[in-house]
């Protein structure tokens, strides 16, 4: 055999490389091995795609996960691979003093590619079930035990702080904000700030940010948006976008309005990155999984290379994996997504009430990870017992 996988006759989608086109693509070894027309090789499984598209292995690039028994985040098995999620990053759910176990029973046992950011709150996001503000009280944010982390953790991605009215309260908000700051430079990691629903200017977050960093729940409808009074981007935003600041969506129903996307499209100002903001969704808070949030956009008329852009090549650079995750080059991580375009008469919208029709959404045929096909556990085994699937 000279492969383990070959996905046939697809239509390939690789923004990355600028790449779209009917090609087979092949993986051996966990890899991506060849992209070419009319690929005539053995392969241990082959799947005719004709008429699907396949991309790169979507990444989503803000959610909150943890083991199943938590109240709050989710499993990203159950929520990622069956969406063509095969790189799944959390937002900061744990902090210095957590993170070890996160990562022994979260990272290390997920069939999902998970990589974190680290809360600048020792606690991670942990409280949140309690109803109580990770920085409420600031003697949760210590600098050197932080810094200490980044040492001891090398793979963590940046550091995360929440820069919102619920999580700092008001008089806790610069002061997070700036020891945050000061450990990104001091370890050399890149920032992700909260933005929604911020207590303090948007402008004062912003002037803080530099290339690289990520300015989450971009197009929220809370206090100090990104609008002005009269519905126009604010400079800041723009000149942020211009020196590099990645400006990612991370929806969550209640991060996200509609039609400030709107108007931030109307005037030229798309986002960088399209993710969840992934948690235990509240019954009847709206919530998206990756596909309905680039199904959202793509309703508000991104185009579609846009769209995928937005969760393949353009996280992938977010956090500095350009070339290695996001793309379908020979030698690149064996991740990829089988995805098709149903049409119909759709609904998506935000926890405001706002809603956008749409004709048409993305939704998941396969997903490959490392390489091969991915199944959910247990599939092709004998139901047996009470506890079988009807
Ligand atoms: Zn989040």
């Amino acid at each position: 055999m000279d492969f383990d996988l070959l996905l046939r006759g697809g239509t390939v989608v690789d923004p990355g490389q600028g790449v779209e086109g009917r090609l087979d693509v092949a993986f051996a070894n966990g890899r991506v091995a060849a992209v070419a027309p009319d690929l005539s090789v053995t392969a241990t499984e082959i799947i005719d795609v004709t008429g699907k598209l396949v991309t790169p292995g979507l990444i989503d690039l803000h959610g909150h996960f943890f083991h199943r028994g938590q109240p709050l985040f989710v499993d990203p098995d159950e929520i990622c691979l069956p969406s063509g999620v095969t790189t799944a990053v959390d937002a900061g759910s744990s902090g210095w003093a957590t993170y070890a176990g996160f990562r022994e029973h979260v990272i290390d046992r997920a069939e999902t590619r998970v990589l974190a950011f680290l809360h600048l709150a020792a606690t991670g996001l942990v409280t949140l079930a309690a109803g109580v503000g990770e920085l409420e009280d600031l003697r949760f944010a210590q600098e050197e035990r932080t810094r200490d982390a980044f040492r001891r953790f090398p793979e963590l991605l940046g550091l995360k702080v929440r820069i919102q009215r619920q999580a700092t309260g008001e008089a806790n908000a610069l002061p997070a904000l700036d020891m945050a700051r000061r450990i990104c430079d001091a370890t050399g990691t890149r920032l992700m700030v909260h933005i929604s629903g911020t207590p303090i200017p948007l402008e004062m977050i912003l002037e803080r940010l530099k290339p690289g960093d990520i300015a989450t729940h971009i197009f929220n409808g809370h206090e100090h948006g990104i609008l002005d009074a009269s519905g126009q981007v604010l400079q800041a935003v723009r000149d942020a976008a211009a020196r590099g600041v990645v400006l990612d969506v991370a929806h969550a129903g209640v991060h996200f309005d509609v039609e400030v996307a709107r108007a931030a499209l109307a005037q030229g100002l798309p986002p960088t990155t399209l993710s969840t903001d992934m948690v235990k969704p509240a019954v009847a808070r709206r919530m998206y999984d990756l596909l309905g949030v680039m199904s959202t956009f793509l309703a508000l008329g991104m185009p579609l290379a846009e769209a995928i852009r937005g969760v393949t090549d353009a996280p992938a650079r977010a956090i500095g994996q350009a070339g290695r995750l996001g793309v379908l080059a020979p030698g690149a991580s064996g991740d990829a997504a089988v995805l098709d375009l149903e049409d119909g008469d759709f609904t998506f919208g935000d926890a405001a009430g706002h809603e956008i029709k749409a004709a048409r959404r993305l939704i998941p045929v396969l997903t490959v990870r490392a390489g091969r096909r991915w199944r959910p556990r247990g599939w092709g085994r004998r139901a047996t017992g009470a506890a079988a699937a009807p």
